[in-house]
């Protein structure tokens, strides 16, 4: 039997509108690096409203704001030199499409406060228990600061710490989100679980968000939770 001609390949050509990503209804199209603090008068002025990330040392805080901000480099990931102990403030602005029309801009500043629980001495040991006062500080201070992440990571849902962090943030009474953090590292059946003991353990108003700053999975809820903070339609 002779060769069968091969046949033609078909090709379907998709216009770029259809490749690229759509763009989220609810999005940050601005951000950018403000100020460091570390006492109460170094923080910017004003009277623009605060968005805090809070979480230990290592839970993916940086690279879950970088993926808010989709601005890789904006808050600088573990292992990258250069990473401080300060409160870092970022200049944000959100917008939120209303309908083709209309629009909505918010400015807001992301506050980036330092991760807790562990941190090296000069002489390489290392002290558990760290968390700077001025987190605290910052905390009970700031007249501006409308709503606290509070991540933890999603693999390891009952370290003490986080619930020595949590307990005092519901004592303080700062509104409060949980975030549990890279769940792309957990099987489905792993992540279910785990976001039960998050949910049960750290009881807020509203149930934990799970995120993925790798895949940016839940960036969608975390900026609808953030928009009825800023939009003042707090459920
Ligand atoms: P931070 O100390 O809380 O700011 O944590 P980093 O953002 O610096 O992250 C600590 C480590 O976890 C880094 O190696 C990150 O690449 C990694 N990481 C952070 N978020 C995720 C995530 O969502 N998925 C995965 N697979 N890794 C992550």
């Amino acid at each position: 039997m002779g060769q069968q001609p091969k046949k033609k390949k078909k090709i379907i050509r998709k216009s770029p509108k259809q490749i690229l990503p759509k763009e989220e209804p609810l999005h940050i199209i601005k951000s950018e690096y403000v100020a460091s603090a570390v006492r109460e008068d170094q923080y910017p002025e004003g009277d623009t409203v605060e968005i805090a990330f809070l979480g230990r040392s290592n839970v993916g805080k940086s690279s879950l704001i970088n993926s808010l901000c989709n601005h890789r480099g904006l808050a600088l990931v573990s292992g990258q030199p250069g990473k401080t102990k300060t409160i870092n403030f970022f200049n944000i602005t959100s917008k939120e499409e209303i309908d083709e029309e209309q629009e909505r801009r918010y400015d807001w500043f992301l506050v980036d406060l330092p991760g807790y629980g562990y941190a090296k001495t000069s002489k390489g040991n290392s002290d558990r228990n760290l968390w700077s006062s001025f987190i605290a500080n910052y905390i009970l201070e700031s007249e501006r600061l409308m709503l606290l992440c509070l991540l933890i990571d999603g693999r390891h849902p009952e370290l003490p710490i986080d619930e020595a962090a949590f307990n005092w943030l519901k004592e303080v009474g700062v509104p409060l989100q949980i975030v549990a953090t890279k769940i792309d590292k957990m099987t489905n059946s792993e992540r279910s679980k785990n976001l039960k003991t998050i949910a049960e353990r750290y009881p807020t108003d509203t149930p934990p968000i799970a995120y993925s700053a790798l895949k940016h999975m839940g960036r969608n809820k975390l900026m609808a939770r953030i928009n009825t903070v800023l939009t003042g339609e707090q459920e």
